[in-house]
C-alpha cells in the first residue's frame, strides 16, 4: 500500500447492502479511502463534492437512478472517473451508462482482481495530464485537448476527458489504424486488454462521431477498418 493509494477517495453508489459491504471491504483493504451511499440524490451530492477519486455507480438505485446521476455529474464534471456496475449485463444498460458519460462498466458479479484492476488503471489514467501539442485541427473542426472543448463549423463541442483521450491518441497516430485492444490498453490502461469488452470503445467512438462528424453515417473522420480498428483520417483539401 502506497501514500499515493492511501490518499484516493472511491465513493460507491449501491442500494444492495451485501454487495456494498463487499465492495467497500475490498476498496479499504486496498489502501482507498472509501465513502458508500445508498440512493442516486446522495450519490449526486456527494460526487459533486470534489472529494472522489473515482465513483462506482449502480445502476438500479432508489431516487435518481445510476444513468441519470451518470449525465448530472457529467454536466459539471467532466474528468472524475465513472465505472458502471450493471446488474443485468444487459448491452442496453451497458451502452446507455457509457452513453451517459461513464468511463467503463463492470459487469455483476465481478471478479474481484478484474475490479480491482479496472480501478486502478482509471486511477493511474485520470492522474496523468492531458499532453501533446493540445490541437486538433482537421476540415471545420478544431479541437483544444485541454480544455476539452472544440468547434464543429460553428457549433460548439463539449467532450469528457475520456472522449478527449481517444480523440488524442487517435489524432497523434493518425498515419494508421489502431485496434481496439491498443485503444484499451493506451486510453484505458488495461493491461490484459484482450480480456476486455471491446464494445467499450465502439460505444465512446460511437459518441465522438456524434460531436465530430456532419454526417454520422458516413463518417470522415473517425473511420471504422472492420476486423481491424480505427483511424483518425485527414484528407488533404
Ligand atoms: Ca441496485
Amino acid at each position: 500500500m502506497t501514500n499515493e493509494t492511501k490518499s484516493i477517495s472511491v465513493l460507491i453508489v449501491e442500494d444492495e447492502l451485501a454487495i456494498a459491504e463487499g465492495l467497500v471491504d475490498l476498496c479499504e483493504m486496498n489502501g482507498y479511502n472509501v465513502k458508500h451511499v445508498a440512493d442516486g440524490e446522495s450519490g449526486l451530492a456527494e460526487a459533486l463534492s470534489g472529494k472522489y477519486g473515482l465513483v462506482l455507480l449502480d445502476l438500479m438505485l432508489p431516487g435518481l437512478d445510476g444513468f441519470t446521476v451518470c449525465d448530472k455529474i457529467r454536466e459539471q464534471d467532466k474528468c472524475l472517473p465513472i465505472i458502471i456496475l450493471s446488474a443485468k449485463n444487459s448491452d442496453d444498460d451497458i451502452i446507455n451508462g457509457l452513453k451517459y458519460g461513464a468511463d467503463d462498466y463492470v459487469a455483476k458479479p465481478f471478479s474481484v482482481p478484474m475490479l480491482l484492476a479496472r480501478i486502478s488503471a482509471v486511477l493511474r489514467r485520470s492522474r496523468q495530464p492531458i499532453e501533446g501539442d493540445g490541437k486538433l485541427v482537421a476540415g471545420n473542426l478544431r479541437v483544444n485537448f485541454r480544455e476539452y472543448a472544440g468547434m464543429r463549423g460553428s457549433e460548439e463541442l463539449q467532450f469528457t476527458r475520456k472522449e478527449i483521450e481517444i480523440l488524442e491518441y487517435l489524432w497523434k497516430n493518425r498515419d494508421r489504424v489502431v485496434s481496439r485492444a491498443e485503444l484499451l490498453r493506451e486510453v484505458w490502461d488495461y493491461e490484459n486488454a484482450e480480456s476486455v469488452d471491446t464494445r467499450t470503445v465502439d460505444i465512446h467512438i460511437t459518441k465522438l462521431r456524434k460531436k465530430i462528424e456532419d454526417d454520422t453515417s458516413h463518417p470522415q473522420l473517425l473511420v471504422t477498418f472492420r476486423g481491424e480498428g480505427y483511424q483518425f483520417r485527414v484528407t488533404s483539401e
